[in-house]
């Protein structure tokens, strides 16, 4: 799998975090989560993180070119022939259009795109427990996944928080927000052949296996 370059599709809660993270551990691919760099905008309070922030709070899409151009410096950044994982992106059409003119810019082509399949009431029970660590990114669930210590990230001793948009009143907006905006896409690839189901309604390591086995 070295090397290799896929993108996450997938509901809020699929799972696509936490697959990410799996194969930066056990693969050192190179995990982009365009959520994450957007909470880092809005941690560090700059001005592009300052705009997202009122849409991520709504549970809404930050605009394309927004999003876009913080992609395109970072995937610029990683090494030619290093495997990378797209968590998160792209959410739109027009985001997967740019990143076919990106990857046409770099002479990168694309393996995989894996579709993380999850039924509704899973999605709303993994987000209501979801937690994140503030300083690694490695994600938790109260019940699922719990930290050995309550609050304390396993891996790095970091604090656990709760993302603002995981409470219920945001969570309606952001799943209305994929099946509008993004859903669409699981056919954009489909009709590239390069999609692949992964059955996600299971634990993090048997979804895992089902990445490996789909990916070989
Ligand atoms: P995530 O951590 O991927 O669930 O993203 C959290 C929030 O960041 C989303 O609800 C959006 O507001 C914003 N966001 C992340 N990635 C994108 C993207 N590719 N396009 C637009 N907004 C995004």
């Amino acid at each position: 799998m070295e090397g290799i370059k896929l993108i996450l599709l997938g509901p809020p809660g699929a799972g696509k975090g936490t697959i990410a993270n799996m194969l930066r551990t056990e693969r050192g691919t190179v995990a982009l989560s365009t959520g994450d760099m957007l909470r880092d905008e809005v941690k560090n309070r700059t001005q592009s993180g300052r705009k997202a922030a009122e849409y991520m709070n709504a549970g809404k899409l930050v605009p394309d070119e927004t999003v876009i151009s913080i992609l395109k410096n970072r995937i610029k950044e990683i090494p030619p022939n290093t495997g990378f994982v797209l968590d998160g992106f792209p959410r739109t059409t027009a985001q997967a259009e740019a990143l076919e003119d990106i990857f046409r810019e770099l002479g990168v082509s694309l393996d995989f795109v894996l579709n993380l399949e999850v039924p509704r009431d899973v999605v709303l029970q993994r987000l209501s427990g979801r937690r994140q660590c503030s300083g690694c990114g490695e994600i938790y669930h109260l019940k699922n996944m719990p930290s050995a210590r309550e609050g304390i990230c396993d891996k790095c001793g970091g604090a656990l928080f709760q993302r603002d948009d995981d409470r219920e009143d945001t969570v309606e907006t952001r799943l209305a927000a994929y099946e509008r905006q993004t859903a669409p896409l699981i056919e954009f690839y489909a009709n590239r052949g390069i999609l692949r189901a992964i059955k996600a309604n299971v634990g993090p390591a048997e979804t895992f296996n089902e990445v490996k086995k789909q990916t070989l």
